[in-house]
């Protein structure tokens, strides 16, 4: 485990994560998005989407594969289709760009859809889903990356480590958020525990010879395995067609076809949908049968509601701070 780690400032860490982009060529509002969702990971006790992200943000900004100055465009394609044309950069800006156009055609519509292509996802899911929850919407997001899954029964990576993110507006509460990768683990903790020398839990992962393993190296060789076995895989593979050829984008095996593997992400897109509680039960959602649930759920021993982890850690980041490895700050410093 690498020890030697700094502590930030949860402010800090917006700074850091913008004069390194802006370094790396890209523009202010491109720069401002990105480093908002950098600093909502760490907010969020999410190091594995947070500033260990940022050399790789900054690779593909200055070796030109994406677009540091793009200008994401909206078209309404259908009643309750927005599709985005993210401009070959990074999908902050464009998530930013379409936030209150795609929150308002949900709620006139009762259901929309957010295309979003041509652009690169390289960050966690639930700020969009939260932010829209936060409006009174419930909504799903996806996204997929390149190969790191194999179908189920194969050994090869062929679908993206592909999440899934959910949220629920709750009244008087914070929403209900989950955002889990379709891998069993996300492919940035895996990372980490190569990075630390950590080994990985059973069932994370599979050499390049096919055979399990608790290495973190051998599975970035190899390949990483879903959640729940042909399961995970049928998610994964349903995200492969909801990020990808609903919406006109690259599959992760495409995405990586056009990548030039330098360690940042690659080209996709992403699929939202939101629905409105005030059109299809024809009243706001005011707690009802859904905090019946929740509250059933939190009433059994050991178990607890998605996402209260993550904000019982915004909790503790926001009295302590964050600690990253020395060696990351050097890198993202400039
Ligand atoms: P985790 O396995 O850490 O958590 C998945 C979800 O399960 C969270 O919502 C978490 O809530 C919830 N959860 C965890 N433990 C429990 C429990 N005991 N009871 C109830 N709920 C629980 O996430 P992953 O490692 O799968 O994914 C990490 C991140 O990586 C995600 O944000 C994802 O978007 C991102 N990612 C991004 C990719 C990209 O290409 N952009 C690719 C793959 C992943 P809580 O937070 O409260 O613990």
């Amino acid at each position: 485990m690498n020890s030697d780690t700094v502590h930030l400032e949860l402010s800090a860490v917006k700074t850091l994560a913008l004069a390194a982009l802006l370094n790396a060529g890209c523009n202010k509002a491109n720069a401002t998005a990105i480093a908002n969702t950098v600093w909502k990971a760490e907010r969020d006790g999410c190091s594995s989407h947070g500033l260990f992200r940022i050399p790789g943000y900054c690779r593909s900004l200055k070796n030109g594969k994406v677009n540091g100055e793009a200008e994401p465009r909206l078209e309404r394609t259908a009643p309750s289709v927005l599709w985005v044309d993210g401009d070959g950069g990074y999908t902050p800006l464009a998530l930013e760009t379409m936030a209150d156009d795609f929150a308002e055609l949900t709620k006139s519509q009762g259901v929309a859809v957010a295309a979003i292509t041509n652009t690169f996802h390289f960050a966690a899911m639930w700020p969009e889903v939260e932010e829209l929850a936060k409006r009174g919407l419930c909504a799903i997001a996806c996204t997929s990356y390149k190969p790191c899954i194999p179908p189920a029964g194969g050994t090869k990576p062929l679908f993206g480590t592909n999440p899934l993110a959910f949220a629920w507006p709750r009244p008087d509460n914070d929403p209900l958020v989950f955002d889990q990768a379709s891998a069993m683990m996300a492919r940035g903790d895996i990372m980490i525990h190569a990075r630390d020398g950590v080994p990985l839990p059973d069932g994370a992962g599979i050499d390049k010879h096919g055979n399990p393993t608790n290495d973190a190296n051998a599975v970035l060789e190899g390949a990483q395995l879903p959640f729940g076995g042909y399961k995970g895989a049928a998610i994964a593979m349903m995200i492969e067609l909801l990020a990808g050829p609903l919406i006109g984008e690259q599959l992760s095996l495409e995405a990586a076809e056009n990548d030039l593997e330098e360690g940042g992400p690659t080209r996709g897109g992403e699929f939202v949908l939101a629905m409105d509680p005030k059109k299809t039960r024809q009243t706001p959602i005011t707690g009802g049968n859904a905090e019946r649930l929740f509250e059933a759920i939190a009433a059994q021993e050991g178990a607890r509601l998605p996402g209260v982890g993550r904000i019982e850690r915004r909790k503790k980041v926001a009295e302590e701070g964050v600690r990253i490895p020395r060696s990351l700050l050097e890198e993202i410093e400039v």
